[in-house]
């Protein structure tokens, strides 16, 4: 393969032009093995850029940087207030670079170039003011404590909230900057240092987001950058004995491997994984809204969400509609390079997940489901595939209980609440769902029947810095974003004086 010249200037051509170095106590530096390994454009399957192939040797050396500028570097002396600064200024430094960001990840991920313009930057930017704010409002308590066996004895009694410690990070290529900064903001928030690796596929924006960390003043050696693959530079940072908390973002069968790397030293451990989310529409509903919203649940970021709303259960009366307006719409999204102005979906992220998500068709065809729309590959350069909306599907085929992490939808009808609530929680998978009806009661009712940590109701894939986002069963453990992030991050010390 040769390697792409895609249709870029300045910064990003030029950050491009070279093998990109990991990042390891403020230094860029090339790997321990001297090895690299490409990063491709998916619109096109051409190398993009060279990048530092990370491994074990390398992973040690960033987590003996990261343990040393917590136990007695700079960081650790730092005020929350000067903290919390670095992080807004990394913050605003992103926001200034915001085409750039968006170039980088349209081109190593596939996203249209819009998209990540007006949601993965800018949302990243939000993180790290979010968190930035937190910095100083990391707070213990005072307890009162009745001690029975020493009586006339009283006690000053308090928790400190403090930094887990050393962090190892590992990412997915769905949103790379956003997962990023939604692991980045809070360790810093918290005062932790962090070893990050970001996804083999997309490794790109995170290293260029780097060198904003060293702009923002954040000292060398907090955050570590080792790009590099799963099973070599991902299972090292798992199974490392000096790090104390690993955060993991993927699929559900890697989450349980971090499981069992963590073991050695019982560290820390919060997943977020995978999920195989409702999305129901009442026969109540205003269908214009609740088919647009649908259809969006599914297809923004071309179904590559964990989140994404993939099983679309509609009450029989309105079926036949829904699932034609869905399709209509599907049929009018513009699949094409994420650098085209006129695209609205682009390529999935690699050559693998084609072939994972045409093979998920193959077996949801050969059980007997019909596309409505779509159903293959578009074209035969670049991994694009075309909007899908399935139906003659049942609850027991594996295109309706697993992950699929493409754009396709399963659309099955159901026929009062009861059935709908069985239907909608009969998944391993719990991360989110939908709720579309203009009843508020039954709104509510079913939010809080649904076994999921995030319920939209008469809307999907809202976003926000202060919400937290995380999994029921399947789906993980932890919540990241809001302030139950902070949990994650801290160790809660019980303090006790006799006075
Ligand atoms: P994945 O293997 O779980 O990748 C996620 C991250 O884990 C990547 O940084 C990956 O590194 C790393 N990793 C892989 N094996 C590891 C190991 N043994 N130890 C430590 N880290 C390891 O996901 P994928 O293979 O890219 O995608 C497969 C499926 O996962 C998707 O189809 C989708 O169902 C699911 N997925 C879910 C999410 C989500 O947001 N929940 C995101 C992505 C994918 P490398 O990429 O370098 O191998
Ligand atoms: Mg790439």
């Amino acid at each position: 393969m040769v390697t792409a010249m895609p249709n870029v200037q300045g910064k990003v051509a030029e950050f491009l032009s070279k093998p990109r170095k990991m990042l390891i106590n403020g230094k860029w530096v090339d790997s321990a093995s001297g090895k690299t390994f490409p990063t491709y454009d998916p619109s096109t399957g051409e190398v993009l850029a060279q990048v530092a192939e990370g491994d074990r040797a390398d992973i040690d050396q960033a987590v003996k940087a990261a343990r040393a500028a917590f136990d007695t570097g700079p960081w650790s002396r730092l005020t929350a207030s000067e903290r919390g600064r670095m992080i807004w200024k990394l913050g605003d430094l992103l926001e200034q670079h915001l085409q750039e960001f968006a170039e980088l990840e349209t081109l190593d991920n596939g996203k249209p170039l819009k998209v990540a313009r007006a949601a993965d930057v800018p949302l990243a930017v939000d993180l790290f003011r979010y968190m930035a704010g937190w910095a100083t409002k990391i707070e213990g308590n005072t307890i009162p404590i009745s001690v029975p066996y020493t009586p006339g004895a009283k006690y000053l009694a308090y928790t400190l909230r403090e930094p887990v410690g050393v962090v190892g990070q590992i990412i997915p290529w769905n949103f790379p900057l956003l997962m990023a900064a939604w692991k980045l903001g809070p360790a810093l928030a918290t005062g932790c240092t962090v070893v990050i690796k970001p996804a083999e596929q997309t490794p790109l924006s995170c290293l260029l987001l780097g060198e904003l960390v060293q702009q923002a003043g954040i000292p060398d050696g907090v955050v570590n950058i080792v790009p590099g693959y799963g099973e070599t530079a991902g299972a090292a940072l798992a199974a490392h004995p000096e790090v104390d908390k690993i955060a993991f973002t993927g699929s559900t069968e890697v989450g349980r491997l971090i499981l069992q790397a963590a073991a050695g030293n019982l560290k820390k451990v919060s997943l977020e994984l995978g999920g195989k989310s409702p999305n129901v529409v009442f026969g109540d509903v205003d269908i214009d809204s609740a088919v647009a919203g649908s259809a969006s649940a599914i297809f923004f970021n071309h179904g590559q969400c964990c989140c994404a709303g993939s099983r679309l259960y509609v009450e029989n009366d309105i079926f036949d509609k829904v699932v034609e307006g869905v399709s209509a719409r599907a049929e009018k999204i513009r699949v094409g390079p994420g650098m085209e102005k006129t695209t609205d979906m682009g390529p999935l992220v690699s050559e693998e997940q084609l072939n994972r998500v045409c093979g998920y068709l193959e077996s949801g065809f050969s059980e007997g489901a019909k596309a409505v729309v779509g159903g293959k590959r578009q074209g035969d350069k670049g991994y694009f595939v075309k909007p899908t909306v399935l139906v003659n599907t049942h609850d027991n085929m594996k295109v309706v209980q697993e992950e699929i992490f493409g754009p396709v939808v399963t659309a099955i009808p159901f026929k009062n609440t009861d059935d709908l609530v069985a239907k909608a929680n009969n998944s391993v998978y719990g991360l989110a769902a939908g709720v579309w009806t203009r009843d508020i009661q039954k709104a509510h009712r079913i939010a809080s029947q649904l076994r999921a940590g995030t319920v939209w109701i008469n809307c999907y894939n809202i976003f926000d810095a202060a919400l937290p986002f995380g999994g029921y069963k399947q789906s993980g453990w932890g919540r990241e974003m809001g302030h139950d992030v902070l949990e994650l991050y801290t160790e809660v010390k019980a303090v006790c004086a006799a006075l």
